[in-house]
């Protein structure tokens, strides 16, 4: 299940935390790191503090966009060091861990970490099922970045499931990231179509839509009926036939 869980870094400024990221996810099992536009990679810093994690290092990926890392991912977490974000659902290291390990006998998952000095931007955050926040000193919230893949990659390294509790989910096959975020621009473009949506004032409908459907996971044939009922509501499909 562990082969299933991609942690990504996006635009990391300190090739460092990149390195001690790579030794944090060995020391726990983990070893598919992909890497958002990090500035400065490959670089000798992180491969001194990756400190024998080399091929966590060498097998990086290196991607243009987040986009591309979560290219074949079903189920995205994004992390925030802040613990209220508005509009987005926040859990708990821990019942993180059980939902990721879940959702990786699935399929590929995603642990999103942010900028060292920004964290992740709401386009980002709009790509991730949920939030998981760190429980720190309210006052002083934000860890290092490698100390909260530590954190994390930890959590995950404990999880056991439960015999109660078994994982009881049967192997739907879930549309993908990519499948979903292409259904959100469709699902927008109809809305707007249908003077549902006004592009000029979105207000929060996309952001509380989105949240709705991550929350329903959809598989692959429900996708594809909701692509077909925003079609219809564009008017392709009447279109179609006469043609
Ligand atoms: N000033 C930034 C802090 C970024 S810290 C902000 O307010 O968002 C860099 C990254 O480390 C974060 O994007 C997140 O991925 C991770 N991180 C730091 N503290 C965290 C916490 N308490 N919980 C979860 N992730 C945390």
């Amino acid at each position: 299940m562990k082969k299933n869980i991609r942690i990504v870094l996006v635009n990391t400024s300190h090739p460092g935390n990149i390195g001690a990221a790579a030794r944090a996810m060995k020391n726990m099992c983990l070893e598919r790191l992909y890497l958002v536009e990090p500035k400065g990679f490959p670089c000798a810093e992180a491969t001194a503090r990756a400190s024998g994690a080399d091929d966590v290092l060498a097998n990086a990926v290196v991607c243009e966009s987040l986009g591309q890392a979560l290219d074949g991912c079903h189920f995205v977490v994004g992390t925030s060091a802040r613990s209220r974000r508005i509009s987005w659902p926040v859990a708990d290291p821990r019942q993180t861990a059980a939902r990721v390990m879940q959702e990786a006998q699935q399929g590929d998952v995603a642990l999103v970490f942010g900028r060292e000095h920004s964290g992740l931007t709401n386009e980002e955050l709009e790509k991730c099922h949920f939030l998981v926040h760190i429980p720190t000193n309210p006052d002083y919230s934000s860890l290092n970045l490698a100390a909260a893949v530590q954190v994390l990659c930890y959590e995950l390294m404990l999880f056991s499931p439960d015999e109660n509790s078994q994982l009881e989910d049967e192997a739907r096959d879930l549309a993908s990231a990519e499948e979903m975020e292409s259904f959100f621009e469709h699902l927008e473009q109809t809305l707007v179509e249908l003077a549902f949506l006004d592009a000029n004032h979105p207000r929060k409908l996309m952001r509380r839509l989105r949240r709705f459907f991550n929350r329903a996971r959809p598989d692959k044939t429900e996708m594809n009926i909701l692509r077909g009922v925003l079609s219809a509501a564009q008017g392709k499909k009447l279109y179609r036939t006469k043609s």
